[in-house]
């Protein structure tokens, strides 16, 4: 018998509000336990929930970047179970009338096949408490966590392979980030997923033999990329030897990753569904959200597949590297910006007509894709800073492109320079000077250059220093060839009139 997985994913994503879903209390990463909390959130008797305007319109936002179908008339509803992470009882979350109730993510895969992943709904609700093992064998909770705002993917059971699940992923969290609803961090938890996976018997075509799927194992809380492949290989292992063994999966079992032993172990439910005890929040109104969709249809944005088309439109970027550089929208902007600043020096250099314009373009380009791409990457890794928190510029780094393209800034100290500006925002000029790194393009070796052109040809110096001051553009001409073209036409005039003490 051949066996075939049926995988589905509920990612949780947490919306980078300001504060929490139902109360004023910030969502800080990393602040002290149990400091953001208020009687709202610790579900203290008598407090009222009031509702985020802009975790729903964030909701909103993801719902349309889904291309989802969105209940006008929504409303909240109680989630009723009993555990220290939710000191109120209940999880205020949403039933019958999620936000979205169907939408599709189109995802391409790295064989260049395209596949859209049905969407099945997506609502809103709190976070929980989050609950920490110590070491001493004690559970703490924290509840500052309590209360954030997420919302809650559900696929439909589309995917057939761990590569599907891992791509979908990516193009969500790609998604979220450049909406800016989420920063979709998942080791920070910001995004969270659960895999849903059973197996199926297949034909020799790969046909499904019954329609009917098998009793599913849930795989709670994964909280990696390459968890998720893990997961979904070790489900699939796991559930085929027990079909083969004749003692299938009967009924739905929650497990959990162990990132150690690289296995999903057995564990037990909080409640099973039934008895969460749905019913309407009584503490907060359904909403109409009719002129919201509106409003925020109308500043949505650019998204993620034509932001990549562009890319490779406008600006001749390979789609893979495209792709790479969409994933961070904080990569995406510095990019445009950069780029803007490049063409305009492009534009406004002295040596380009416009018939060179499109090889020093390409020229440029290359240089500018592989410092992007490769080096700066690496440069901000080794000094420990992203590009939000580094302080190089798009300005300066355009101008740190155009120096190389020019090669007056030597190559090999690249990157001795680059450091430099990512640390202190310096400009790329001044840090060249001061390390000593420029190319044949500065003054002083360009003044060596001219002297020794100048001891070779003591004829047309004399002739020069006598009056014919049309030779100095043949002097210029010479040094210009020395450098191979690659020195900056005004220090060399400037080089020549030193040396000929004018
Ligand atoms: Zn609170």
């Amino acid at each position: 018998m051949l066996w075939k997985p049926v995988i589905g994913l509920e990612t949780h994503i947490q919306l980078n509000t300001k504060s929490k879903l139902f109360c004023s209390c910030p969502l800080n990463d990393g602040d002290v336990p149990n400091t953001n909390v208020c009687p709202i959130c610790l579900g203290h008797p008598g407090t009222l929930p009031v509702l985020n305007q802009q975790a729903i319109t964030s909701a909103v936002k993801l719902a349309l970047g889904l291309n989802g179908e969105i209940n006008k008339k929504t409303k909240f509803d109680r989630k009723n179970y009993f555990y220290p992470d939710l000191p109120k009882a209940y999880q205020i979350s949403q039933f019958d009338h999620p936000i979205m109730y169907q939408g599709e993510l189109s995802i391409d895969l790295p064989n260049g096949e395209s596949f859209t992943v049905q969407l099945e709904r997506m609502h809103l609700e709190e976070d929980a408490a989050k609950n920490i093992h110590s070491d001493d064998g004690q559970t703490y909770v924290d509840y500052n966590r309590g209360g954030a705002p997420l919302c809650e993917i559900v696929t439909r059971p589309v995917f057939t392979s761990s590569t599907q699940a891992k791509a979908y992923l990516q193009e969500l969290r790609t998604l979220v980030r450049t909406l800016k609803v989420s920063d979709g961090n998942l080791e920070k938890g910001q995004m969270r997923c659960d895999v849903n996976l059973s197996m199926r018997a297949v034909g020799a075509d790969g046909v499904p033999l019954s329609p009917v799927l098998n009793p599913k194992t849930e795989v709670k809380n994964v909280n990696s990329f390459r968890a998720v492949e893990r997961v979904i290989e070790y489900e699939i292992k796991r559930q085929t030897a027990l079909w083969e063994a004749g003692t299938p999966p009967l009924e739905t079992t929650t497990r959990g990753w162990n990132d150690v032993k690289q296995v999903t172990e057995s564990q037990r439910t909080k409640e099973n569904s039934a008895e969460y005890r749905y019913f309407p929040e009584p503490d907060l109104p359904p909403l109409d959200l009719t002129a919201l969709i509106l409003e925020v249809k109308r500043s949505l944005g650019e998204l993620p597949p034509n932001k990549r088309a562009r890319f490779v439109s406008e600006y001749g970027f390979k789609p893979e590297e495209a792709r790479q550089i969409v994933e961070d929208p904080t990569l995406a902007d510095f990019a445009e910006q950069s780029l803007s600043e490049l063409g305009a020096w492009l534009e406004a250099h002295p040596n380009i007509t416009s018939e060179t314009m499109p090889e020093h373009r390409f020229k440029a380009m290359k240089t500018f894709v592989s410092w992007l791409l490769n080096k700066l990457p690496n440069a901000l890794d080794t000094a420990g800073l992203h590009l939000k928190t580094a302080r190089l510029t798009p300005e300066n780094f355009a101008q740190f492109i155009s120096l190389l393209v020019d090669q007056k800034l030597a190559a090999p100290k690249g990157l001795e320079v680059l450091t430099a500006m990512i640390i202190d925002g310096s400009s790329p000029t001044q840090v060249a000077e001061t390390l000593g790194a420029g190319g044949v393009g500065d003054l002083s070796t360009l003044i060596q250059l001219a002297q020794t052109i100048a001891t070779n040809n003591p004829k047309e110096v004399e002739r020069y220093q006598n009056g014919e001051k049309k030779l100095l553009a043949w002097l210029v001409g010479q040094l210009m060839r020395e450098t191979k073209g690659n020195a900056n036409p005004e220090l060399v005039t400037k080089a020549w009139q030193a040396v000929l003490g004018e």
